[in-house]
């Protein structure tokens, strides 16, 4: 019976069997703890505990990708489901509607936020907890690895006194992690920071943080609304997910605030697309957009294991390398043999000038917006990718994983 790592002590045989139904099994709780202790010794994001034919499995998201931790009994399945769900204040006689909760878990490395969901599958409950490590020290704007000239124009955008700031890139793409950074850039005592979230991955010093709450009707535009009568200057709305939300926070942006927000679209010229289909006036997008920024996260190669190599020829000419070596991953117990270790992130961003404006105002399309941008320096994701690739901090591999070919 394998029950993650180090296991046998965990679970005497016959466990789980002998309890009754609604009472939880030492054992269980035991998993639990163990579970938790190992996800977070290995930095996952996620952890994922889903039922298979056989009992169940322990998946962890480590650096963006998936891998699987260990397997759990059918006789212990269930209680570990419900031990986790007890934790989070979920009902655990009901199995067959979507839950989610939250606890908090106490590790040496600090106290984690753990957001649970619950999924009803054919084999039974799933469960997906994000666990949010809320003392991690935040990268300053500084860190974040933007390219030198998208630096300092995108400090630029975040220091006007008001617009509206997108950040844009699918879910874990570390979006938050730029608009905590560029809040932060504004910080200090002479402003009223303001952020609306769902959820709250860290707490920031001064900023004012509000966690939506649809049960008890507090949304992201309702408290966007009372935000606006509470005289901020900088609002960050976590995600612009509704119609509602982005009119709000649309005119405030033209109204005097600074307005940050994310915003799920592939590329920063697509981005004017997404807010057309979220019910924005074109011309509102013109007068009050001032920049967006798209990225993605790569996996960062294991110093200890990288593994140097000359690029071919096409791969040069595809990512305009100098002659230097590159890397490809290796595998190490420093990396438990995936080969990599923590993430970059690879930018593109453009402002939005006067030039651009009329161009969005004159229905120019996301190619039309992209072929103005390059004649005012844009420089595409793909091209950092390269960079990056370049200075032997990730692999080709994993550019072609996350960016496509
Ligand atoms: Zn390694």
């Amino acid at each position: 019976m394998a029950l993650l790592q180090g296991a046998q002590s965990l679970l005497p045989p016959g466990a789980g069997e002998r309890m009754a139904v609604g009472e939880l099994d030492p054992p269980a709780i035991r998993a639990v703890d163990e579970m938790h202790r190992l996800c977070i010794s290995r930095r996952a994001s996620d952890m994922h505990l889903e039922p298979t034919p056989s009992g169940g499995r322990l998946r962890a998201r480590i650096d963006g990708a998936l891998s699987e931790l260990g397997s759990v009994p059918a006789t212990l399945f269930g209680q570990i489901v419900s031990r986790i769900k007890l934790l989070a204040g979920m009902d655990i006689a009901d199995k067959r509607q979507p839950q989610d909760g939250h606890y908090h878990i106490d590790h040496d490395r600090g106290v984690f936020d753990a957001r649970v969901s619950s999924m009803p599958t054919v084999l039974g409950e799933k469960l997906v907890v994000r666990l949010l490590d809320m003392r991690s020290n935040l990268p300053k704007l500084s860190e974040l690895g933007l390219p030198h000239s998208l630096y300092a124009r995108y400090r630029e955008m975040v220091h006007a006194p008001f617009g509206l700031i997108v950040v844009c890139g699918p879910t874990g793409s570390g979006k938050t992690t730029t608009l905590y950074a560029s809040l932060a850039e504004r910080g200090g005592a002479r402003e009223h920071l303001c952020s609306v979230e769902d959820p709250v991955e860290a707490r920031i010093d001064d900023v004012v943080q509000v966690q939506v709450n649809a049960r008890a009707g507090l949304t992201f535009a309702l408290a966007l609304r009372s935000f606006l009568r509470q005289d901020p200057d900088v609002i960050m709305v976590g995600e612009m997910r509704d119609k509602e939300t982005a009119g709000v926070a649309m005119s405030a942006a033209l109204s005097g605030q600074l307005v940050m927000t994310s915003l799920h679209s592939s590329d920063a010229p697509r981005t004017v697309e997404r807010l057309l289909e979220l019910g924005i006036p074109r011309h509102t997008i013109a007068a009050g957009l001032t920049g967006i920024i798209a990225q993605r996260l790569l996996r960062r190669l294991c110093e200890a294991c990288k593994i140097s190599r000359l690029a071919t020829r096409d791969e040069r000419a595809a990512l305009n390398l100098g002659p230097a070596p590159i890397f490809d991953a290796g595998g190490c117990v420093d990396c438990a043999f995936s080969g990599y270790r923590g993430r970059v992130a690879v930018f593109e961003g453009l402002r939005v000038g006067d030039e651009m404006r009329a161009r969005i105002g004159a229905e120019g399309s996301s190619a039309n917006l992209r072929a103005l941008a390059l004649e005012d320096g844009f420089s595409p994701m793909a091209a950092h990718a390269a960079q990056r690739v370049g200075a032997g901090e990730t692999s080709i591999d994993e550019v072609h994983r996350v960016l496509g070919s």
